[in-house]
C-alpha cells in the first residue's frame, strides 16, 4: 500500500450531500474556454436550482487530479453522468440532490478527471492559465489576469504527461 498523501482536499455538492476527496496536489488548475465545455457548462448550470460553474469570461475554472486520486466519499448513488450528445467523448457528472456539477471526464482511459473548481471551497487551488480562448463566445472578453492560449499549450500538455508516467509506473 503506498503511503496516504498528505493535503487532500475535500468537495461537497451545493446541499453537502456528496462528498468527493481528492488526494496530493492537482495536476494543474485552469479555466477552458473550449466549445464543448461552454455548451456543457451551460447544460448543466440549466438543470433546476444548479450553482454556476462557468468564470465571469465564459470560461470553466477546473481542477485536475490523477483520476485514482478522486474518491466519492459521500453520496455515489446520488451522482449522474450527463452528455452533450450520445457521441460525445465527454460527460459531466453532477450531484442530483442538488444539481451540482462535481467532475467532467471523458468516456476513454484518460487518466485525469476535471473537477469543477466552483466546489472548491477552502485551500481553493489557484488558476494557472487559460485554454482554448479561440473558440471564447464572441461577446466576451478574456481578462489579462492569468497566461492565457488559443488551443493547448505545451505547458498544459507536458504537466498531463508528468502526471501519468508515475501512473504507467504504478507509484
Ligand atoms: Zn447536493
Ligand atoms: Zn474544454
Amino acid at each position: 500500500m503506498p503511503e496516504p498523501l498528505k493535503n487532500s482536499l475535500t468537495v461537497r455538492c451545493s446541499c453537502g450531500r456528496v462528498q468527493l476527496e481528492a488526494a496530493g496536489a492537482p495536476i494543474i488548475s485552469l479555466a477552458c474556454h473550449c466549445d464543448d465545455c461552454q455548451a456543457g457548462s451551460l447544460a448543466v448550470e440549466a438543470l433546476p436550482g444548479a450553482a454556476p460553474v462557468r468564470d465571469a469570461a465564459g470560461g470553466t475554472p477546473y481542477v485536475l487530479y490523477r483520476k485514482d486520486r478522486v474518491t466519492c466519499i459521500e453520496g455515489a448513488t446520488l451522482l449522474k453522468s450527463y452528455k452533450l450528445k450520445d457521441i460525445s467523448a465527454t460527460n459531466r457528472i453532477v450531484a442530483t440532490c442538488c444539481n451540482a456539477a462535481m467532475t467532467m471526464g471523458f468516456d476513454d482511459s484518460r487518466h485525469w478527471v476535471s473537477m469543477y473548481r466552483a466546489r472548491f471551497e477552502t485551500d481553493v487551488p489557484p488558476l494557472e492559465m487559460r485554454i482554448c480562448t479561440k473558440f471564447k463566445a464572441g461577446d466576451s472578453v478574456i481578462p489579462d489576469d492569468l497566461p492565457a492560449y488559443p488551443g493547448f499549450p505545451l505547458k498544459f500538455m507536458a504537466k498531463l504527461v508528468a502526471a501519468w508516467i508515475p501512473m504507467l509506473l504504478r507509484r
